[in-house]
């Protein structure tokens, strides 16, 4: 067995991990030991504010009472069974889904399939969609949906795609936001339609008004699924259930995950109308996938949101932190809704201004050169948030100082 990390400092635990891990992330920026709230703490002991959330994925934040309760309870009474049989955290999960998607006009007529990650919701998604007797789909460039061969095959960065392929074909990739490419590009063959309605890791690109809806047009005319990748934008990141019912377009398709479970890994595939019944014994499975823990963690997260009022905390802490960050020169724009957010920065110093986020004792992401991306826990206060703008104009003039320094 190997000598424990708790009492290590980050040099030496980063050290062992690159020694003991493939190295597909690059090294990592920090050893984490602990988490509370929205705070966690490295092997040093230095404390940061997380404002990236695991990738939008700590809805609750870390530690939160709730999520422990449910995970420790469900794993002392019934931790997993298999796909042969089920369990109430899963029935509740599900309907609790269709619930929600279905909003005030009651629960929306559909059917889940849960599994374990984002890319796994949408490899899910991606065979429902060949049920259909078609194989054509069409993505939007910027668009990422996961790094399993079928999601990948969907998602439009050429780096992460080429040296895979060839991948599984009839993917046609169109310009985000133009309704008139989209509909160029779909015919009466194609299968599905699939869009983020927030693209997040293009750096927060926001559908423009009108064209969920123009897509929804689009796939009718041509007998077209319309899948909605929410995996980031959804379950109350963007101040909604879900970020789509911001336009009032019902899709056919939802893909969830990182949020969903907190922290606890799950994704969900809801198939609406249709798309419900078109995967049929055979066709798709996991052994993982909707198992009571994950499950459990996912209706505390859900539960939660709705006592704890967070979908409208979330929408004006979010209005608050972008006019906030809006008001600095350096920063040309701020994009997103609630606390999923995309800024550009006047230079492309975005490496720089990560790091001196992080010397300063806040962790933010770069989803590109120029691009900040910043997905907190739900939970974040006004207070976390406050402290965060106060120290903004700093970080960016420390990683200004950085950039010309290093050329
Ligand atoms: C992160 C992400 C995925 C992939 O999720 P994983 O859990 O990393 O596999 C898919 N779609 C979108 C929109 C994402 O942001």
């Amino acid at each position: 067995m190997s000598t424990q990390t708790q009492d290590q400092t980050q040099e030496q635990v980063v050290g062992r991990y690159t020694d003991a891990l493939m190295n597909t992330f690059g090294p990592p920026k920090l050893a984490l030991v602990r988490g509370e709230g929205s705070t966690v703490w490295d092997a040093d002991g230095k404390a940061y504010l997380d404002l990236l959330g695991g990738i939008a994925v700590n809805s609750l934040g870390h530690a939160h009472p709730a999520m422990m309760k449910a995970v420790t309870e469900q794993l002392g009474t019934l931790g997993h069974i298999s796909n042969f049989f089920t369990s109430g955290p899963q029935v509740e999960l599900a309907e609790t889904l269709l619930a929600l998607l279905g909003g005030d006009a009651g629960p929306a007529q559909g059917k889940v399939f849960l599994a374990n990650s984002g890319t796994e919701a949408n490899e899910g998604a991606f065979k429902l969609t060949r049920r259909t007797g078609r194989t054509h789909v069409v993505v939007a460039e910027g668009g990422f949906h996961g790094r399993t061969m079928g999601a990948l095959a969907l998602t439009s960065k050429a780096a992460y795609r080429e040296p895979f392929e060839p991948l599984p074909g009839d993917v046609t990739f169109v310009p985000y936001g133009d309704a008139e490419a989209l509909a160029a590009a779909v015919t009466d063959e194609t299968a599905a339609i699939c869009l983020e309605p927030i693209q997040g890791e293009a750096g927060v690109v926001v559908a423009p008004d009108g064209y969920l809806a123009a897509a929804r047009s689009i796939a009718d005319e041509h007998g077209t699924l319309l899948w909605f990748d929410e995996v980031q934008c959804g379950v109350g990141r963007t101040g909604l259930w879900f970020e789509h019912q911001r336009s009032g377009v019902v899709p056919d398709v939802v893909t969830l995950a990182k949020g969903l479970g907190g922290g606890y890994p799950i994704g969900a595939v809801v198939g609406l109308g249709r798309a419900a019944d078109l995967l049929q014994p055979g066709n798709h499975g996991t052994t993982f996938g909707g198992n009571p823990v994950a499950c459990a963690a996912a209706l505390a997260v859900l539960t939660t949101i709705e006592s704890d009022g967070l979908l409208e905390h979330v929408t004006g802490l979010g209005e608050h932190l972008r006019a906030g960050l809006a008001a600095e020169p350096r920063v040309t724009e701020v994009r997103g809704h609630g606390l999923l957010i995309g800024l550009d920065l006047a230079e492309p110093v975005a490496a720089a201004v990560v790091d001196a986020a992080q010397a300063a004792g806040y962790i933010v992401n770069m989803p590109t050169p120029t691009r900040i991306r910043l997905a907190p826990p739900l939970v974040l206060t006004r207070a976390e948030a406050d402290a965060f703008l106060a120290d903004w104009p700093g970080i960016l003039d420390a990683a200004w100082a950085a950039a010309k320094a290093g050329g």
